[in-house]
């Protein structure tokens, strides 16, 4: 249902992202990859994605946290496709200290990705969506936008902002063909979880695998890591037709966070 659209899905040169960029192109979806890391190993990517799902794949450099640079990559993916269908929000940067002591600079950073990036890449990407009738946007929130925890001031900020947003939008789109919709994801192991994982080892002078389990026990009573093709598999609902009239709401996949 989804093959000939056209798809940008920020931060997707790992994690999430990147799930949910190959669900979408395993649909048929043209894409846009945005995202840092290694030139050669995105270019790779870019070149294995197009041959294993025979679709077009493009790839921005695009700094989120930079309004010129989002302006100028939603407007290069709808000059070289001749528009942009789908937009997936996800890049997205974590931080943890507490409030006290959180550095002004990181909270500037995490709000500036995490959130106004969100809105910059929204405002660029509406325009288009509505001239051609159809649209879908899903915003990679997180059970940080639901429930809180300690330390992670900053990140709980933007993630509640990015769930009020995305009903903002759902209902001033709600006539046309566009959806916006959250996803919240629980614990998914990437490489933004790897890093807190690590840190809390170190600090607490335990094994990697000790950490892991703690992390896991703490707040996921499945104790088990949601997949990205979970999320890809999601997303790609959210974008199909059985999912026209789901609009502005949000979809935790979190082996149970927030159920408790
Ligand atoms: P990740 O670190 O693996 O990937 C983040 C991606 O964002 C990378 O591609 C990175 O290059 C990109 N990125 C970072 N800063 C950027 C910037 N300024 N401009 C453009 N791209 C930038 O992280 P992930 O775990 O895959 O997280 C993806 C999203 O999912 C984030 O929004 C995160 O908050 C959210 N999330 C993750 C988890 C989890 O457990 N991993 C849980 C809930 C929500």
């Amino acid at each position: 249902m989804l093959k000939g659209k056209t798809a940008l899905v920020t931060g997707s040169t790992s994690g999430i992202g990147l799930g949910i960029a190959c669900a979408l192109a395993g649909q048929g979806c043209n894409l846009v990859l945005n995202g840092f890391g290694d030139a050669a190993e995105i270019e790779a990517l870019r070149q294995r994605i197009a041959e294993q799902e025979g679709v077009e794949v493009r790839y921005s450099g695009a700094d989120l946290s930079k309004p010129e640079e989002i302006a100028a990559m939603v407007a290069e993916a709808e000059a070289a496709f001749g528009g942009l269908d789908i937009l997936v929000n996800n890049a997205g940067i974590q931080h943890t200290d507490p409030v006290e002591a959180f550095p002004p600079e990181r909270w500037d950073a995490v709000i500036a990705i995490n959130l106004t990036g969100v809105f910059h890449c929204i405002r660029a990407a509406l325009p288009g969506m509505r001239e051609r009738g159809w649209g879908r946007i899903v915003n990679i929130a997180s059970a940080h936008g639901l429930v809180a925890s300690v330390n992670k001031s900053a990140y709980v900020a933007a993630k509640h902002g990015v769930v009020g947003l995305t009903k903002v939008v759902a209902l001033e789109t709600a006539e046309a063909d566009i959806t916006c919709n959250a996803i919240c994801p629980g614990w998914v192991l990437t490489p933004l979880v790897k890093q807190q994982i690590e840190a809390r080892a170190e600090k607490e002078g335990i094994p990697v695998a000790q950490a892991e389990h703690d992390l896991l026990c703490e707040k996921q009573p499945s104790k088990a890591f949601a997949t990205v093709e979970q999320i890809g598999a999601l997303a790609v609902f959210l974008c199909g037709p059985a999912a026209a009239q789901i609009t502005g709401t949000t979809h935790s996949i979190d082996g149970g966070w927030t159920a408790q």
